[in-house]
């Protein structure tokens, strides 16, 4: 006989405070290193983002300190890491918090929601984690652990499903032990409830409580519609100024037919785009990471690493134009590119960007 789901926090709570890993993140759960280091593990496993997340702190131990860092450090605290607009949002959110709550994270959910790059998870991971506020933490692990459980075979990309499931385990979260509560289904995940592999029901502390629990049955959850698939090109962008008086940006006119045909853009190309300065010809000064983007086509995603060259004067090749100020407004560039274009006037008036 089942007991019920509504009682799970009890076990789970007491098997993660026997298993729980250690993390530098949770030996000092202090609200700016939960947060650090809920966006590093955004896109990077725990092992690869421990040596940056000790550099990160080392280099800016406090959010007025990140706040007022320049761009060059955080950028090479994060190098290696990717993703680039993670730090930038964080610096972004940091110098809100100075400005707006007095230096300190708001230890409130809806709150924490406003800030640059901190959705829904990272939001309920702050709130209940450093400051026990009960609320849910819900990400790709507890999403499988809650469909074997429930042994729910709804889609779980379908976001209403997940706005469901979202407030059955707010409903779950016990007073007192929301953070507790909320690595330990995630720790589950992770050690126990595995994605790929069947499940090690027998160490679980919520076999008792699992509709799927020792069964083949939870190697088929959660389920998970295929996203429509479309050919993911990764390009790198570049936004390249000449080092004049009068400063020009270098155009490039796309093939007549194809994606985009005859329109100019940015000039780009597929990663890694190691040698494609050199084959344009330009006489490179210096380079700088811009942000990422992406653009949906309808069979094609374009995911877009930015990178912003100064050049010396220089005779573009055939298919290539330099533009002035004065000429930029002529030019339509597709929407693509618009993270990047959108800098460009300033940057032909001698600005900088950030
Ligand atoms: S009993 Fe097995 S399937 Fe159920 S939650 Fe535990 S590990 Fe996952």
């Amino acid at each position: 006989m089942k007991q019920p789901i509504t009682e799970i926090a009890k076990p789970l709570v007491a098997w993660y405070k026997l298993h729980e890993r250690t993390f530098p993140w949770r030996e000092n759960p202090s609200p700016y290193r939960v947060w650090v280091s809920e966006i590093m593990l955004q896109q990077t496993r725990i092992e690869a983002a421990l040596p940056y997340f000790h550099r990160f702190m080392e280099a800016l131990p406090t959010i007025k300190d990140l706040a007022n860092a320049d761009e060059d450090l955080l950028l090479k605290l994060w190098e290696g890491l990717g993703y680039y607009s993670r730090v930038r949002n964080l610096q972004k959110a940091a110098k809100r918090v100075m400005e707006e709550f007095g230096g300190e994270l708001p230890d409130d959910y809806e709150k924490l929601l406003t800030l640059n790059g901190i959705g829904e998870y990272t939001a309920g991971a702050i709130a209940s984690i450093a400051f026990g506020k009960r609320v849910a933490a819900v990400d790709g692990n507890v999403l499988r652990v809650m469909a074997r459980l429930l042994d729910d075979d709804t889609d779980v990309m379908d976001t209403k499903h997940r706005k469901q499931l979202t407030k059955l385990v707010n409903e779950l979260v016990p007073e007192g032990y929301a953070g507790e509560f909320n690595q330990g289904i995630m720790e589950l995940g992770e050690t126990i409830c595995l994605p790929n592999a069947m499940p090690r029901c027998l160490e679980c502390p919520l076999k008792d409580y699992c509709a799927v629990a020792g069964l083949e049955r939870a190697r088929e959850l959660p389920v998970r519609s295929a996203p429509k698939q479309r050919r993911v090109e990764q390009r790198m962008v570049f936004t390249i100024i000449t080092d004049e008086k009068t400063p020009r940006v270098l155009l490039h006119r796309r093939e007549k037919n194809g994606l985009l045909g005859g329109m100019w853009e940015l000039p780009n190309a597929l990663l890694p785009a190691n040698s494609v300065l050199e084959d344009w010809g330009i006489p490179v000064i210096s380079t700088k990471p811009l942000s990422t983007a992406k653009h949906i086509f309808s069979h094609v995603e374009w995911q877009l690493q930015g990178t912003l060259v100064k050049a010396k004067s220089f005779t573009p090749k055939d298919g290539f134009q330099l533009v002035l100020a004065t000429e930029w407004e002529q030019y339509a560039l597709p929407t693509a590119f618009k993270t990047y274009s959108k800098n460009i006037p300033m940057l032909l008036n001698g600005e900088e960007i950030q």
